[in-house]
């Protein structure tokens, strides 16, 4: 089996390259840095910067010489900040990786990958399906993503293809440090200054502290032995906890909530919303969607921003109704 892994010189690239490599796998490894896959022993190995379309051209043919049944589409950065204030360049120098790369390595390889009815994995993320205030650029680039790769399962399936969507929550690799350099440092003369210290104390509650990365790793393998031809793995308690709340919800629900959680007005609830501590206040005769749906968000984590004693209020109204 052989497998063309894109940013294999840190992270989980690094690591899936060299795990693949003591399963036996052949492993094209390739980064915009050669010197950072030399420790990557018996791996071919490419000079590749995915925004390079010549580059991407030249080495994709050379490695499809030979039957490739993996690619694993890992290349990828985040930059975060407000819609208002982040540079569009950094924007669209962001998607030029995560999204325009991703797509010119995926359609060099197409035919070689067809032909041998090889999985394709593309690194998305908790981003992929869910935001957070100021991750709105990088989230629109994995949602782009799982598009696309969502039209490539519909579209290869009948040769065999499958793919797989990987939606790590937080890790510990060079992702947050990369994040900061292309990101701008926040202003303290923002508009929104006042409001992101309550998008911090949410966004680090719900999600872990970076976790190891080799977790994510066995998570790709694992889904390689899967035979569902298409699978999307949520890695990490973080990544489980959202996506797993977000597909209970009504979409726009689930939107409320995180809008709730960080700090957006209380307004008037709709019948597929979780309640809002006010409203449950003035219940009479509490809707049986609402609180259905509130005590998922319970269980799941995302009422940190309740009190206590809303929480227990919650609780004795989800109690009578059962
Ligand atoms: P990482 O340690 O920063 O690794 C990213 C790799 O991508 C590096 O080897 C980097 O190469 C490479 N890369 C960057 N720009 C490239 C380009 N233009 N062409 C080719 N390669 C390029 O971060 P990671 O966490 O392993 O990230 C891997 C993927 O996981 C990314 O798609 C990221 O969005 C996704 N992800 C990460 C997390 C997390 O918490 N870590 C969570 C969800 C999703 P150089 O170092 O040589 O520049």
């Amino acid at each position: 089996m052989r497998a063309f892994i894109t940013g294999c010189g840190s992270g989980f690239g690094h690591r899936l390259a060299r795990r693949l490599l003591q399963e036996g796998w052949e492993v094209v490894a390739s980064d915009p840095e050669l010197e950072a896959l030399s420790d990557l022993e018996g791996a071919e190995k490419y000079c590749l910067d995915v925004r390079d379309a010549e580059q991407v051209t030249s080495v994709c043919a050379a490695a499809a010489a030979r039957p490739i049944d993996l690619l694993v589409n890992n290349a990828g950065y985040a930059v975060f900040g407000t819609q208002e204030e982040t540079p569009i360049s950094a924007v669209a120098e962001m998607f030029e990786v995560n999204v325009i790369g991703l797509s010119r390595v995926t359609q060099a390889l197409l035919p070689t990958l067809r032909s041998s009815g090889a999985t394709v994995v593309n690194l998305s993320s908790v981003a992929g399906r869910t935001v957070f205030p100021e991750s709105g650029y990088y989230a629109a680039s994995k949602y782009a993503v799982e598009a696309l790769t969502e039209a490539l399962y519909q579209e290869t399936s009948s040769f065999g293809m499958r793919a797989r969507l990987i939606q790590p929550g937080s890790f510990a690799t060079r992702f947050l440090e990369r994040a900061t350099d292309a990101s701008l440092p926040r202003d303290p003369r923002s508009p929104y200054a006042s409001q992101q210290p309550i998008w911090d104390t949410r966004k680090f509650t719900i999600l872990e502290p970076p976790q190891d990365p080799q977790l994510v790793v066995e998570a790709i393998v694992a889904s390689l032995d899967d035979p569902r031809p298409f699978l999307r793995v949520p890695v990490g308690p973080d990544a489980l906890r959202l996506l797993g709340l977000r597909d209970r919800l009504s979409p726009d629900a689930w939107v409320r909530l995180a809008g709730l959680r960080n700090g957006s007005p209380d307004t008037v609830g709709f019948d597929s919303d979780a309640y809002t501590p006010s409203e449950l206040a003035a219940l009479d005769e509490p809707c049986a969607a609402r609180l259905e749906a509130s005590a998922h968000a319970l269980t799941q984590g995302h009422l940190d921003h309740w009190s206590e004693d809303e929480r227990d209020g919650l609780i004795a109204a989800i109690n009578a109704a059962s």
